[in-house]
């Protein structure tokens, strides 16, 4: 789109505070013991991804790099390097599923109950990971217990993002503190502006980074 870190170096000129910017809504990558669910890409599924305290039921995406999709672009933004990335991969299963599987299908093994629920592959390298070879009516409901909690709470450590080239959006950049909340001008500066995603103000997916850029531009509009 053009866009520069012009308006951080013009800001920084003139004495304004610049939050450290950092790219957001952006695709996860993966490494390390992670490397393996990047064969998984192009394959989907209706997750709930948390990083922190933020948490997003939507839709992740393994791609060839790591971890897209809606869910995983909106963690991205309060995502930290260092961090996991925390996903519940059945987020619509009840509690107990596993156990239930095994009382109904005894002699199905637990590749095959993941795969009643998620796409094949993905159940196939899920069921690698948590290594339960065998029937189910093999397997100790302790055992189960434990399968599923780790389903509900699968940790991945990304070792980074696709960078400000995949990033939909910035977070960091010039202080809000630095603005006034009326007019967008900057409070020791006069006629120096600063609107939209120059702003350190980042919204979630849906489109509130347009509507923050069109309702901080019309603001300043109405002055200048
Ligand atoms: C791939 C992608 C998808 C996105 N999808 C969404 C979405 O679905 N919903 C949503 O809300 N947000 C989305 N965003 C974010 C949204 O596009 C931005 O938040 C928004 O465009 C910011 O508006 P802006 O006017 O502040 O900056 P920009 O749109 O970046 O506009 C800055 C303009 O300044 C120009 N410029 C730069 N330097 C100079 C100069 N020296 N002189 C003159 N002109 C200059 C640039 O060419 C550019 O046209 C997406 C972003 C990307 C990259």
């Amino acid at each position: 789109m053009g866009a520069t870190g012009s308006a951080y170096d013009l800001a920084r000129q003139f004495g304004l505070k610049v939050v450290e910017p950092r790219p957001a809504l952006v695709p996860l990558t993966l490494g390390g013991d992670d490397v393996l669910f990047r064969e998984l890409s192009g394959i989907a599924a209706p997750v709930e991804a948390r990083a922190g305290k933020s948490a997003f039921r939507e839709a992740a995406l393994f791609t060839h790099r790591g971890l897209s999709g809606p869910a995983i672009l909106q963690v991205s933004s309060y995502w930290r390097r260092g961090e996991p990335v925390t996903i519940d991969l059945l987020p619509d299963a009840p509690q107990g599923w596993l156990i239930d599987a095994k009382r109904a299908r005894p002699r199905a093994s637990l590749r095959a109950a993941l795969g009643a629920l998620l796409p094949d592959r993905l159940a196939e390298t899920l069921a690698e990971r948590l290594a339960l070879p065998g029937e189910l009516a093999a397997l100790t409901d302790r055992k189960l217990a434990d399968a599923e909690s780790r389903l509900a709470r699968w940790i991945f450590h990304p070792n980074g993002t696709e960078g400000f080239a995949k990033a939909e959006v910035t977070i960091g950049g010039i202080a809000t503190a630095s603005l006034s909340s009326q007019t967008m001008v900057a409070k020791t500066v006069a006629n120096l502006y600063a609107v939209g995603e120059a702003v350190d103000v980042t919204g979630w997916l849906g489109g509130y980074n347009f509507q923050w850029a069109w309702a901080s531009g019309h603001a300043a509009g109405q002055v200048i």
